[in-house]
This record gives structure tokens, sequence and C-alpha cells, in this order.
């Protein structure tokens, strides 16, 4: 290998790895993402860019210094950090008006939803409907949980339907969960989940890899969230920089974690390794941003790792935090590599990743 693996992109060399696209400067524009990539036009952003070590990015060679390892043995970022992380930029619908409130009746159909309301956790009680011998109804989840009912402590034995209610549930405009938090929306229970998966009114997670931080939130705060509780996190500012995760050959499941700011707007860069069953390993590499989904359209990443004669490219839309990545990570809708590629450019175990990103 030579010294600089972020360098040198000569000629085509033979021999690249499968997914590896191994190709001269003027044919990266499209690269090789896996076949589940979503390709996303850039606009027209330098190519040239992405090889250099681009002014900033290169700040983190700091980065390298230290990776702190915390809990689960997940490195996060390096020491240098302490770029000024400004709270900008990020910007929240609020006071939408009420939508799909039903037409008419809603008093009569709130009076109907609330028969359905659990005794126990106060959310709604959704076909398959069970009841206890006297007819109380208890929600599904709440159900294993309990040795008797809860509203007349009579046996629950036996699972007996309650078909009739299960009828009416299906006509009732169930409001949303996060109606608390602001969200006007009512629906049939059969629409109520998919809903709520993607209600905007959702509370924000830690958008930290792994499920070690339970935080919970408003979009507004993710980012203080972020910089009090996880210190570690380095910043880097600019479109185009260079993610240097250190020490890839640490053993086991490893996070590497570091945010990039650009267009008034706070990006998350991960890279998770994970041990299969049969001690092969797999690095996958992706990009959330600290905003909607609507505002995520707006964007899109391309990663790079660069190395002697090798080149291999990811180019998709970032994910939200909202959604988060965990399950892009587990459909490998993103930058996928196993060990041997990610030694192909590794120096002195440690990968860099060239991280663009553009407006589209
Ligand atoms: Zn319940
Ligand atoms: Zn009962
Ligand atoms: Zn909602
Ligand atoms: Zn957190």
């Amino acid at each position: 290998m030579s010294g600089n693996p972020l360098g040198n992109n000569g000629p085509t060399a033979g021999n690249s790895p499968p997914n590896a696209a191994s190709s001269p400067l003027s044919s990266v524009g499209n690269g090789g993402g896996g076949p589940k990539s979503r390709m996303v036009p850039l606009g027209g952003g330098g190519v040239g860019g992405g090889l250099t070590l681009g002014g900033n990015g290169v700040g983190s060679a700091s980065v390298g210094s230290n990776g702190s390892v915390s809990g689960n043995g997940s490195v996060v970022g390096g020491a240098a950090a302490a770029v000024a992380v400004g709270g900008a930029g990020v910007n929240v619908v609020s006071n939408v008006p009420l939508q799909n409130v039903p037409p008419q009746n809603s008093s009569a159909n709130q009076d109907l939803a609330s028969l359905f309301e659990c005794p126990v956790c106060f959310d709604y009680v959704l076909p398959p409907i069970l009841q206890c011998h006297a007819g109380h109804l208890v929600c599904s989840s709440c159900r294993p949980k309990l040795t008797c009912c809860p509203t007349c402590r009579g046996q629950l034995g036996g699972n007996i339907r309650n078909l009739a209610m299960e009828k009416v549930a299906s006509t009732v405009m169930f409001p949303c969960r996060y109606q608390s938090s602001g969200c006007g929306t009512s629906l049939l229970h059969t629409e109520k989940l998919d809903h709520e998966e993607t209600c905007e009114f959702r509370p924000y997670s830690c958008p930290c890899p792994g499920a070690s931080c339970k935080w919970q939130g408003s979009l507004e705060q993710v980012m203080s969230h972020l910089m009090q509780v996880h210190k570690s996190i380095t910043t880097l500012q600019g479109e185009d920089i260079v993610f240097l995760a250190t020490d890839i050959n640490l053993p086991g499941a490893v996070d590497w974690v570091m945010m990039q700011s650009c267009f008034g707007h706070h990006f998350m860069l991960v890279l998770e390794k994970q041990e299969k069953f049969d001690g092969h390993q797999q690095f996958f590499a992706i990009v959330q941003l600290i905003g909607t989904r609507k505002q995520a359209e707006n964007f899109a990443y391309r990663l790079e790792l660069n190395g002697h004669r090798r080149r291999l490219t990811w180019e998709a839309t970032p994910r939200s935090i909202h959604e988060g990545v965990s399950s892009a990570i587990l459909n490998s809708d993103c930058l996928v590599f196993d060990t041997s590629i990610a030694q192909l450019f590794a120096d002195n175990g440690n990968l860099g990743i060239n991280v663009t990103i553009s407006m589209c």
C-alpha cells in the first residue's frame, strides 16, 4: 500500500475486488453502489474534490488520535472536536393545522374511541379484542402481564374474543398516539401503526448507533443532547471531509461516529462493524441528517474509499434520524464492505472515508 491511502488514483488496475469501482477519475461520478442503492443525481459536484484531503477534512488528523472506547466497545470519534456546532438550520414544522379529523360526529367518535381505552396503559384496545369473563377489555400488550382482570379482578383465563367490539373498532377513527405532542390525525386502527411510525410528532430518539442511549426528545433538542451527553463526537465543517476511522481491527462490534456540518445542517456519519456468527465481519457506513425525512430528501451523500488504484463509492439520500440507520444497515442499504476490502483501503489499521454532501 502506498503511504497515502487517500490519494493515488491512477488508471484502472485489474484485480479489483468484486464491489470496488477501480476507475479513472472521470467515471467516478456514477460510482457503483450495490444493487439496492438509491442513486441520486449529484449536482455537478467536483469529482476531484473527493480525492484530495480537502482543507478542512484533514483537520481530523487529530481525530485519529484517541478513539475513546465506551460501554459496549463503541469507539466514538476522536478527541479533536470542539468545533462549535450551532443549533442553526434545523427547522421543524410547528402549528400544523389539524388534518384528517373525522368530518362529523367527531365528539361521538371520540366517545366511541374512549370505550376502547385499556384500563392499564390507556392505549387503545384494538383487534383482536379479548375480554374477561365479565366483558371487560384489556389491550393485547398488557394482557400477558396480568393474572386477573384489572377492572373486576375476575379471571382472564381463556381467550374470549369480542367480535362485536372488533366490528365497531373497525369503524372508529382513533387519534394518533402522538396527539398530546400535537398530531391532529385520527385514523382507522388498520392505518394507525403505519402512521405513527412516520408521524412527524413522534419523538426523536438519540441518533447515536447502538441501543445504549435511551434519550428521546424533539428535533430541536437533538443537537444539544449530542453536545451535552456525547461530547466526544467530533464535528467537522464542510461539504467534503474525510472521516478517519481508527483501529478498524478492534475485535467485536464497533461503531465509529462523526458529525459533519454544512448547508446549515448537521449530518451524522456512522461506520458500524458487525461480527457475524462465523467470525465474518462486515462494515456498514451511512449518513443520517439531523432533520426530518422531508429535509433529508434535499440532500445526497457520497462515501468513497480510496486506495492504491482502487476506489469504492456509494451514493444515496441521507436517512433522517427520525427513521434512524438500523433498518438501512439491516437491509444493506448503505456502503457495505467486508474485512478484506477494509484492509485494501486501510492504512495502519485506520480507514479514511471521504464523505461528500451535496444538495439536490
Ligand atoms: Zn394496555
Ligand atoms: Zn373484568
Ligand atoms: Zn401522528
Ligand atoms: Zn444519546
